[in-house]
């Protein structure tokens, strides 16, 4: 099995730090001297070493032989840790992941409990700033006053965002991000190891993509390396860095599409802090969504049969009607930047716009008051569909609701699954977390999609994207398992019932596409407005 770089070089003790020597000296000094803190808090930017050194330290820290520099990684406490992050008494939480986010303040108030069978309960929290104001009162609370088994490790990637009133009751470590001389030095002596033979121009240029992130280095190297088969040199790595624009472009349009602002931001600085002309990263992206559009518009396409699956897929992740309105705005910034001087703000403003679509309500909602029920059934008169029409389709998304899941192990692997893969293939894991529900049966872990997500699990039949699919169960589940797709109700469900509980939504939309395929006048209307056919459907 192939065990990605940057998990198979991820730093297992103090010494193996690259470029954070101050904090892994600063911190042996401490436990060898017996001097414990109850909360560390590590910050810096991505991908230098934090998450590496939490484990590190909590190892340290629960080691049937320590506290000790130097974890014997034979004890159950070591040999949980280091193979999966977590152990009876160690947790771990990343705040950035909305689907472990809510079991925060259960996790911290699990930590003041004894823990069950080592030294220490140990909670680690990544991407702590961004935690709810109520996780934040629950830490602090057991901050101020720390039962004597509790140890918590934070870390962040922005310090400015934690509350000074638990950022002082930690002891703080500040991680550096790496030059490029030193990520192309470390990734020459791993290169070596690996027995993959790399030209040294290839290697600065991964090591400058690499933006400070270790992590990302070693990522674009093994990427480039399965990639080449051969020689890793400089014409491989284009290629491979023009890949990793393609999932950025396709990583914003996936974070705007689910709302999530800061990541759209985040994903698309990366492109821009790469060098990238802010009026081509525009006209790429206007080129995605034009394409996107056409695919949910069931148009014919200049898509290349290899991009068919994954960009159909992706164009389920907006309305229909946002997905027009998203066009429609790109091309205003389009024109906008031609006479603008600052052609990355434009585009920031673009992203920050569309992110904001699924949060619009709808002018029906508004008018009546914002009455809790969404749009009428009846249908509007035609001719109200020239102006605005689609602004009152915009779906309202339901804000995240309801009792949070209590956390089991199943429900940790699971999450595991979905990080793992969104640091893969960002795509790929935006496609697998559109499955309705996922779940380890037997030697198997079943993906399953409703039915108007089909082509998000074609895409993941995929022979290569399978193989990904498995490798990463395998890592976050601890064991191999089988994948299995699949569509419609649960098969041990009651199809009737099953059937009642899809959205009417989506099989109305459902029946419209497949009248569109056998009906060229549908057809072509539906280019236009699919909505509109929906609701002339549910007339007949
Ligand atoms: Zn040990």
């Amino acid at each position: 099995m192939h065990v990605a770089l940057p998990r198979k070089w991820r730093p297992r003790i103090f010494d193996d730090l690259v470029g954070q020597e101050t904090v892994g000296r600063t911190l042996s000094n401490a436990i060898g001297e017996g001097r414990v803190a109850s909360a560390y808090l590590l910050t810096g930017p991505r991908g230098v070493g934090k998450t590496s050194t939490a484990r590190i330290l909590a190892r340290a820290l629960n080691c049937e032989k320590g506290p000790t520099v130097h974890p014997c990684d034979e004890c159950a406490s070591c040999r949980e840790i280091l193979a999966r992050g977590e152990s009876l008494d160690v947790h771990e939480i990343d705040g950035a992941s909305n689907r472990k986010i809510e079991n925060a303040r259960e996790l911290i108030e699990t930590v003041r409990y004894a823990p069950q069978r080592d030294r220490y309960r140990i909670a680690i929290i990544d991407e702590v700033h961004m935690l709810t104001a109520e996780a934040f009162n629950a830490l602090l609370k057991t901050l101020e006053e720390p039962p004597p088994h509790a140890r918590f490790i934070l870390a962040s990637t922005e310090l400015h965002k934690i509350p000074s009133t638990i950022v002082s009751r930690c002891q703080r470590f500040g991680f550096r991000a790496l030059t490029a001389a030193e990520i192309a030095e470390q990734l020459r002596k791993i290169a070596g190891e690996e027995k993959i033979r790399v030209t040294p121009g290839a290697l600065a240029m991964l090591a400058t993509a690499a933006e400070g992130s270790l992590r990302d280095g070693l990522s674009l190297l093994d990427q480039a390396a399965t990639l080449s088969g051969g020689t890793v040199n400089e014409a491989e790595c284009a290629e491979i860095l023009a890949l990793v624009d393609r999932d950025l472009l396709e990583g914003v349009f996936s974070a705007a599409a689910s709302g999530d602002r800061g990541a759209a931001v985040a994903t698309l600085g990366k492109l821009l802090d790469a060098g990238e002309d802010p009026r081509r990263v525009l006209k790429e992206f206007l080129s995605l969504l034009r394409r996107l559009l056409m695919l949910a518009a069931g148009a014919r396409t200049d898509v290349p049969e290899s991009d068919q699956k994954r960009l159909s897929a992706l164009s389920r992740a907006m309305p229909y009607e946002n997905l027009l309105r998203a066009v429609s705005l790109a091309l205003e910034s389009d024109a906008l930047s031609r006479r603008a001087d600052d052609g990355g703000l434009i585009v920031q403003m673009l992203v920050l716009k569309l992110a904001e679509l699924p949060r619009l309500k709808s002018i029906e909602e508004a008018l009546s008051g914002g009455a809790a029920s969404p749009a009428p059934q009846a249908a509007p008169p035609r001719s109200e569909a020239q102006g605005g029409r689609f602004l009152s389709l915009v779906s309202v998304e339901p804000e995240r609701a309801g009792p949070a899941a209590p956390p089991s192990p199943a429900g940790d692997a699971i999450s595991r699954f979905h990080d793992l893969l969104d640091a893969r293939r960002r795509v790929t894991g935006a496609q697998a977390s559109l499955a309705e529900t996922i779940q380890a049966e037997g030697d198997e872990l079943v993906l399953r999609f409703g039915i108007d997500k089909a082509s998000a699990k074609e895409a993941l039949e995929e022979p290569a994207v399978r193989k990904l699919l498995t490798e990463v169960a395998r890592e976050a589940f601890g064991r191999p398992l089988r994948i299995v797709l699949k569509t419609g109700p649960p098969a041990d469900g009651d199809l009737g019932q099953a059937a009642r509980e899809v959205p009417r939504e989506a099989i109305s939309r459902e029946r419209a596409s497949n009248r569109a395929e056998i009906d060229p006048v549908v057809r072509s209307a539906m280019e236009l407005f699919r909505a509109e056919l929906t609701e002339v459907k549910e007339e007949e």
